[in-house]
């Protein structure tokens, strides 16, 4: 999990991660996952949301899935990003 208030330089200023206007720039650093085809949020199984959007999701970087509904899907933790 990223901080994402972690200050970088960006462009020759300091600014917090979540500043960034890029949101390609945003997830080198960590924090939110690029839209890719096909991949979708997947429901959580619990019935509650998830605890954040795949957009400024400060997991988006964690190698570890959580597999969920009996092994079917392979998910970010963060936001229910499916990764199987
Ligand atoms: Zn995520």
């Amino acid at each position: 999990m990223i901080d994402p208030n972690e200050i970088v330089e960006f462009n020759g200023q300091l600014v917090a991660i979540k500043d960034i206007p890029s949101a390609q720039i945003r997830a080198l650093y960590g924090l939110g996952h690029l839209p890719e085809p096909g991949r979708e949020v997947i429901p959580n199984p619990t019935g509650e949301a998830w605890p954040y959007r795949p957009e400024d999701c400060p997991r988006a970087a964690e190698m570890t899935g959580t597999w969920i509904n009996d092994g079917q899907y392979l998910v970010c933790p963060g936001c229910g990003m499916d990764g199987t």
